[in-house]
């Protein structure tokens, strides 16, 4: 099959076609070097222009100042999970974890192995279908920072605006949001993002993080896992995802220049979830969403309809009709449509059209 679908996959997930067409142009060589991008050295001169643009970029969209470096890791999200405790935790403090959804609590379980901790909040008795208010944090001054998950991608529950946590370092596991809107790195001491959602493929995680913090990072610690070592080595300690860093440039120059920002970005992730939730709004049940309202996703959209069965024959007919991987994760069940910045308008649409026929057949 050479026909591409829409796919909704939550990740890795849809690319902008102009960038996987670069890829495929470009592939046996790039201009004027005669090899491709996965043939040349992460020291060769063409490569470092590709990964100082990647970072220029990312600069330049999320305005991100002198005061932060920008480092370009493997491992995915998973790896931070445990190298921000690693780095950020010293010995006799305690970080706080506020629990929206299942990757907070895997990131609070690695934490866990490396120091002390403490919860913030958990949502656990509904399932996590719902967000804090400021008020209900329980928040220790003296934390050594304290970290979240700004959208949930497996419940579908997405902050609308960063928590409110005083003096201490706010750490956020941004990566199924990341680059979804314009965001104020400021607020932040460190943000994270495994790429394959949002940035491009998977095997590059972008970690941005206030370099007053690096400090903290113990020099006897294992060297990969050192954020001062991937800093003061702009990220070339040893060979970066450079494949991935090639893609993450592509992905970024097409928001600058096709897209036209971040703020345009938004308003594009707007109007495509809004296509959605009006569908869920309106079908009097037939469709629940799993997050509260005033908490859902702009780019996880989660629902459930009334039976397996139903969901089973929703998930076969979409496919029928290129609307693919919308089976919802096992611990929430049901369907999930991931929207992200690359899936076209026209991609949600169909699947708006499809709901409303599906419904008026099975309601
Ligand atoms: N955090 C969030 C919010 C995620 O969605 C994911 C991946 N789905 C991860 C962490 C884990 O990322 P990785 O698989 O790259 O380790």
């Amino acid at each position: 099959m050479t026909q591409r679908v829409y796919n909704f996959s939550a990740g890795p997930a849809v690319m902008p076609v102009p960038v996987l067409e670069s890829i495929q142009r470009d592939m046996l060589a790039l201009p004027g070097v005669g090899a491709s991008i996965l043939e040349i050295s992460h020291r060769s001169g063409t490569f470092v222009a590709i990964a100082e643009a990647a970072e220029a970029n990312l600069r330049k969209l999320l305005s991100i100042s002198d005061d932060y470096a920008v480092l370009f890791l493997q491992g995915g999200s998973r790896l931070q999970f445990s190298m921000i405790p690693m780095n950020l935790l010293g010995k006799g403090q305690s970080a706080d974890y506020i629990l929206t959804g299942s990757w907070g609590n895997d990131a609070l379980k690695e934490a866990k192995k490396e120091g002390e901790t403490s919860v913030a909040w958990d949502g656990k008795s509904t399932n996590y279908d719902r967000l804090p208010k400021n008020g209900d944090l329980k928040l220790n001054p003296q934390a050594a920072y304290i970290h979240y998950t700004s959208n949930e991608t497996i419940q579908g529950v997405q902050f609308k605006s960063e928590p409110e946590v005083g003096e201490v370092p706010l750490v956020c596991d941004a990566s199924s949001e990341f680059l979804y809107k314009p965001l104020d790195v400021s607020k932040y001491g460190l943000l994270y993002a495994c790429a394959q959602k949002n940035a491009g493929p998977s095997g590059v995680t972008v970690v941005i993080i206030r370099k007053d913090l690096l400090k903290r990072s113990d020099p006897n610690m294992p060297g990969y896992l050192n954020y001062q070592i991937h800093a003061d080595n702009g990220s070339m300690w040893n060979t970066p995802p450079t494949f991935g860093i090639y893609v993450l440039k592509l992905v970024t120059d097409w928001l600058l220049n096709d897209v036209g920002g971040l703020d345009a970005m938004y308003q594009r992730n707007q109007d495509k979830a809004k296509l959605l939730y009006d569908v869920l709004d309106e079908s009097n049940g037939f469709y629940a969403g799993h997050a509260q309202r005033e908490d859902r996703s702009l780019m996880n959209v989660t629902f459930r309809l009334p039976s397996d069965e139903l969901t089973d024959q929703f998930v076969g007919e979409a496919k029928k009709q290129s609307l693919t991987d919308l089976k919802g994760h096992r611990s929430v069940g049901g369907i999930r449509a991931s929207i992200y910045n690359a899936m076209p308008l026209a991609g949600v649409e169909k699947l708006r059209d499809f709901m409303v026929e599906f419904k008026e057949k099975n309601a």
